[in-house]
């Protein structure tokens, strides 16, 4: 195999979304504003004035001139998956689709079952930015949010005449969703799909595996590309760890178990000491502070990221919190580069050896 060239079509992290109205027309609006959801999450159409309910239902394709809507293009693209899973897509899959599956096969009850469970779920495939967002939204999952995450950059071998016409509304047909089979019942490789709650207004596919013709791999993230320490955060990591300290100050003065210092705290107990009391006021002070370092270190660190990407990436770096807040602030600026240094990690997988997936 010679190695696949592809494309790069980076649509970057600093964007403002669309909105589509009843009329058919749709209305651009900044990711701030859509974060925001001010005056009700209301804005005005500004086709025909009408009021615009915005939100995921109504999310628009953000480039109407998108160039994943030319099909004969799709495989020219360099397309990214996200996983936790050091081999994607599984070995299982490239042996099943590489070889075909025999008709005759899938009658064998055993033999459906065993192909059921891994193959019945279509792969998905998306812009860089997708992917990343993908993660973020997959680590501020309590299960992952501390895994070990993969970023694969992947060929595909798409027929352009066995993928759907324009794209399937995310809204209307949760994507996510897509089997297999589905794809097999209207003889589609790929259906090509309206992202609505991440990266919202780009546009992924829903692949079989069988389109994947190779995949590069790194480990994410990536150290040797870390955000460069700012010292301008130093005050605000040190009032962290203070109010930290003072938090597990005030616990140890207070040797109950957390429900019943909850139920002091609530007046439901007896609180003879007031260190119930005193723990609320600390416990208080130390989210304020750690609110307020979540804000110097998206300032420092997050400089050209939309506001839809700073509270995803925020949330989800958040569950590394409790590991200690110098750690939290290493992974913090770590992942941070592939928010902000999105073309180095590019680079970086672009230049992986290839794994071959299925046979050209
Ligand atoms: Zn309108």
């Amino acid at each position: 195999m010679t190695d696949p060239l592809l494309t790069e079509r980076s649509d970057g992290f600093e964007y403002d979304l669309r909105m589509m109205c009843a009329c058919g027309e749709a209305t651009p609006l900044s990711a701030a504003e859509y974060e925001e959801g001010s005056h009700g999450a209301r804005m005005a159409c500004s086709h025909c004035g009408e009021s615009i309910h915005y939100g995921p239902a109504v999310a628009a394709l953000r480039d109407p001139a998108d160039p994943a809507l030319d099909d004969a293009a799709l495989s020219s693209f360099a397309w990214y998956h996200t996983s936790t899973e050091p081999v994607w897509p599984s070995p299982n899959f490239a042996v099943d689709f590489v070889q075909g599956i025999d008709d005759r096969d899938l009658l064998m009850p055993s033999r459906e079952a065993y192909i059921a469970e891994p193959t019945s779920k279509a792969l998905h495939v998306g812009t860089y930015e997708a992917a990343i967002e993908n993660m973020l939204r997959r680590m501020n999952d309590e299960l992952d949010s501390h895994s070990q995450f993969y970023l694969y950059r992947v060929a595909l071998n798409l027929d352009p005449t066995r993928i759907n016409d324009g794209f399937r509304d995310e809204n209307h047909e949760i994507a996510s969703d897509i089997t297999t089979h589905e794809l097999d019942e209207q003889d589609l490789l790929a259906v090509r799909y309206l992202n609505v709650h991440e990266a919202i207004g780009t546009l992924s596919l829903a692949i079989r595996p069988q389109a994947i013709l190779a995949v590069q791999r790194i480990a994410l993230p990536v150290p040797r590309l870390a955000m460069p320490v700012d010292p301008a955060i130093d005050d605000g990591i040190r009032q962290a760890m203070t109010a930290s300290r003072r938090l597990s100050d005030a616990a140890d003065a207070l040797p109950v178990t957390p429900i019943e210092r909850r139920k002091m705290e609530l007046g439901m107990k007896p609180d003879p000491t007031g260190a119930a009391k005193h723990y609320r006021e600390v416990r208080h002070s130390y989210n304020d502070a750690v609110r307020r370092l979540e804000q110097r270190l998206e300032d420092a660190y997050l400089p050209f990221a939309s506001a839809l990407v700073r509270r995803a990436f925020t949330k989800a770096a958040a569950h590394w919190q409790s590991d200690g807040l110098e750690e939290y602030v290493t992974l913090y600026r770590t992942l941070a580069a592939l928010v902000e240094h999105a073309q180095d990690v590019i680079e970086e997988v672009a230049v992986q050896g290839w794994r071959r997936v299925t046979a050209s």
